[in-house]
């Protein structure tokens, strides 16, 4: 993929690259407001939600265009970049109208193809930067494929959001982090940038501040907050918005470790992890050579493959090995039981031939 750059004009190219702003747009004034303190806090991109997509009917659905006309506002006035959630060709054509500059697609529209589809064709032709949310589940193929659609689409510069992902059981998280996902997608796509949500990751404002971190220590560019003016008083994800106030508190707080002051030390680490892989491959590769002798011997005196005793003193011994050397058992017995079972195979093809 051959991507452009995210970054702004008049945006430092310095981590991290941060939207702010309320969930919703609510009301005029709390947009403007909630716009006038993030400028004053120096905060340069705008986000607030206009169609709102709610898990039940009934809820705070979102102003709906009228709320694009205060985003215009909001750029007009303070000199901000704005940034809304489309999830139809119909909200696409009114944000392209009220000349968003960042257009969101959302957590449960990309779990949708149908949907992102009919999102990049409405794009095409545009010159917008287009982040997409991962999906609610955890797929990153899913994921990958509306990235691909919007790219299809000619839309060059693109970002993607990691909001976290929904789960039936809810534990300290709204939305789990796996972060897996995202660093797996870093390695297939190097070049598309990443920005944390940690609002809608965490679902509580205490946990900003360390996911922010976590993201940052990641080597995300960027990240997606919502802040409100009065969060407590917010019409939709009242919890996990900060002031603007706060939101300066916490990027002020971050620590940025420059991914090009470590490279240096970590190639040299790098070396030795490549270094010590080759010797576990190599010890691995003779120890099933090894077993497949003692599987001839077996074959050869009709002694059966599988003997549970000699299986348990090697997971058992191992396992004492381990702790003794600061590995975790729970880790070890599990490596071991993966290459008894190879072992077992390689003995159970001896006498299958
Ligand atoms: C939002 O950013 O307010 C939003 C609805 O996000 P998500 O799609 O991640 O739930
Ligand atoms: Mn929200």
């Amino acid at each position: 993929m051959e991507l452009q750059s995210i970054i702004l004009p008049g945006i430092e190219s310095t981590r991290p690259f941060v939207l702010a702003g309320p969930c919703s747009a609510e009301t005029e004034e709390q947009v403007m407001q909630t716009a006038q303190e993030l400028h004053d806090k120096g905060l340069k991109i705008f986000r607030a939600g206009v169609w709102k997509p709610r898990t039940k009917p009934g809820g705070f659905e979102g102003v709906g265009s009228q709320g694009l006309a205060w985003l215009k506002k909001v750029k007009d006035t303070y000199g901000m970049y704005t940034a809304t959630e489309v999830a139809t060709a119909k909200h696409v054509l009114e944000a392209l109208k009220y000349d968003v500059d960042i257009l969101w697609i959302g957590a449960r529209t990309t779990a949708n193809p149908f949907a992102v589809q009919e999102i990049a064709d409405a794009l095409e032709g545009c010159d917008k930067i287009v982040l997409i949310k991962n999906p609610v589940n955890p797929d990153l193929e899913l994921w990958i494929g509306a990235v691909e659609r919007i790219y299809n689409a000619g839309i060059r510069r693109i970002g993607v959001i990691h909001r976290g992902f929904s789960s039936y059981e809810k534990k300290l998280y709204r939305n789990l982090p796996m972060w897996h996902i995202p660093i797996e997608l870093k390695r297939r796509l190097p070049n598309l940038p990443i920005i944390c949500d940690p609002s809608h990751i965490g679902g509580k404002r205490e946990l900003i501040a360390p996911l922010s971190q976590q993201a940052m220590d990641l080597g995300f560019e960027g990240l997606m907050v919502e802040s409100h003016t009065c969060p407590d008083c917010a019409w939709s994800d009242k919890d996990q918005q900060v002031t603007p106030e706060t939101l300066r508190f916490i990027l002020n707080m971050l620590v940025i470790r420059d991914k090009a002051v470590t490279t240096e030390n970590l190639s040299e680490l790098r070396r030795q992890i490549d270094e010590l892989d080759t010797q576990l491959l190599e010890a691995l590769s003779k120890r099933m050579r090894i077993a497949r002798e003692i599987g001839q011997f077996k074959k050869e005196n009709d002694m059966p493959v599988l003997q549970s005793g000699r299986y348990d003193e090697i997971i058992n011994k191992r396992c004492m090995q381990a702790v003794e050397l600061g590995l975790s058992h729970e880790f070890v017995k599990e490596v071991m039981e993966a290459i008894h079972e190879e072992s077992v195979r390689q003995q159970l093809e001896l006498n299958s031939k």
